[in-house]
């Protein structure tokens, strides 16, 4: 990010506008907005500038040194090159920060595109990069937040104070939320902003007198890493939880969803590196379940795979803490998707296993006649390390070395990785893997030929 956005308090701001055509009229428009106190400064002005002496002072001529003294903000507008690099000069010596109007690389700061609900604002910036797209997301925000937010907003600011009598978190959340969300656009539909005032008394006493939540633990199963692989409940329940537990296979793009004063604790469990022991994970979510809060016990793939979802089920039961399990997608289904393959195939395997090739004694023995069997399809979790132990188990039992294998690291995250060899070749590739990987026994990835749509996207 080389653009960090800020609002700026434009109520003690002085703004000085060098320019009087379109240019500085397209940023006049904008700054007459806010509450700044505005300059311009031309030798001539449009009819539409003139048009605003009410709100601007227009000051006919060239900007001089002496007129940016106590500037905040600088905008050089004139659309002449050099005219605006002396201006932008001036600004920046009086300790001002300075926009050259269509310049990236000699302005200090950028003016985003704007979704104007105030006080609910939002600035959509691209560094320059793409302002197509930030129009597409400007007009799609334009459609999402009702005109009347701002009214709204503006109505639940004076009401703060008042809300402060429910106890701060989960319930003056929950309060809010209906404000927001049902209880305020429906008053002011109905009978405008007098009775959304009435509304917001009738909301607090029913929530002042409702009995304080119990504290609950989500199970909620993040996905193999691409956060729109998340279900819908899942993005919910991230959305609210006052705690989120979470393991190091959840990617930060999804705990980036949570909200912000939410309590983000990692434990993460390395494969055979340093872990928090499973005891401190039951301890955490019975701490915080127990002050009444909404835990999220983030896992990764599906919580019920190979998650020890159990272990902490169990624990929870023991202490009395209402839980549920929110199923997801696990990496073996990603796997899969990213070679245009099915995980079970008429003719081919009725069967699909999902096995770990180590457990906590050490690599884990399965049924290996049966996972060597022509045309069987395995997904091995945790398989890295214990490659040559499958491989070696495998070709034991009959398997062919020249069996199909397909390694899938970071399945669905942007560093995805996709390695198609066999049996014989499966230790090496497995080695040189870094992130984690499903090793897919029994799968190629469908030909580039056979699939053009894969090739398309891949594009
Ligand atoms: N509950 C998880 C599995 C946890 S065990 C699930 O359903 O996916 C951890 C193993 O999952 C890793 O060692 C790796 O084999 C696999 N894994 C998790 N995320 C993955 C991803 N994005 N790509 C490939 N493998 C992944």
């Amino acid at each position: 990010m080389q653009h960090f956005p800020v609002f700026l308090d434009m109520s003690r701001a002085h703004v000085v506008v060098g320019g009087g055509g379109e240019i500085a009229l397209a940023k006049l428009r904008l700054l007459l907005k806010t509450e700044a106190q505005i300059t311009l400064f031309a030798p001539e002005f449009t009819p539409e500038i003139a048009a605003l002496r009410a709100h601007v002072t227009l000051i006919g001529r060239a900007l001089q040194r002496s007129d940016l003294q106590g500037a905040t903000l600088v905008y050089a507008a004139t659309g002449d090159a050099a005219e605006d690099a002396r201006i932008a000069a001036l600004g920046r010596k009086a300790g001002a920060l300075v926009n050259v109007v269509d310049n990236l690389d000699a302005s200090d700061f950028l003016t985003p595109a704007i979704v104007d609900r105030a006080p609910v604002v939002v600035a959509i910036g691209t560094e320059g990069a793409a302002p197509v797209l930030a129009r597409r997301i400007k007009a799609q925000l334009e459609e999402m937040l009702p005109a009347s937010l701002g009214l709204l907003t503006r109505i639940g600011k004076g009401f703060r104070q008042i809300a402060e009598r429910l106890p701060q978190g989960a319930r003056r959340r929950a309060f809010w939320a209906e404000y927001y969300d049902s209880v305020g656009p429906r008053a002011l539909e109905q009978g405008g902003e007098s009775q959304v005032a009435q509304t917001l008394e009738a909301l607090l006493d029913r929530h002042l007198t409702q009995a304080a939540p119990d504290g609950f633990v989500d199970f909620v199963s993040a996905g193999p890493g691409d956060p729109e692989l998340l279900t819908l409940k899942a993005r919910k329940l991230i959305d609210r939880a006052d705690v989120v537990i979470h393991d190091r296979l959840v990617t930060p793009e999804i705990l980036e969803l949570a909200r912000r004063e939410a309590l983000i604790i990692p434990v993460g469990k390395q494969g055979f590196g340093p872990s928090t022991p499973q005891e401190e994970i039951h301890r955490l979510m019975i701490a915080h379940a127990r002050q009444g809060a909404q835990v999220v016990r983030l896992k990764g793939g599906d919580a019920s795979v190979f998650g020890r979802l159990d272990e902490e089920t169990e624990a929870l039961d023991g202490a009395g803490i209402r839980w549920r399990v929110v199923a997801g997608v696990t990496s073996a289904s990603a796997a899969a998707a990213s070679i245009g393959q099915s995980l079970t195939q008429r003719g081919r395997n009725h069967a699909l296993r999902l096995v770990t090739a180590h457990d906590m004694k050490g690599y884990a023995e399965q049924d290996w006649r049966a996972l060597a069997a022509p045309g069987a399809v395995t997904a091995v979790y945790m398989g890295k390390k214990a490659a040559r132990f499958v491989q070696a188990r495998l070709l034991m039992h009959g398997a062919s070395p020249l069996t199909p294998v397909t390694l899938v690291e970071n399945a669905s995250r942007a560093d995805q990785q996709v390695v198609a060899t066999t049996l014989a070749q499966l230790p090496q590739h497995a080695s040189a893997l870094v992130g984690p990987a499903i090793i897919l026994l029994g799968l190629a990835p469908r030909t580039a030929e056979q699939l053009p749509e894969l090739q398309e996207h891949a594009l």
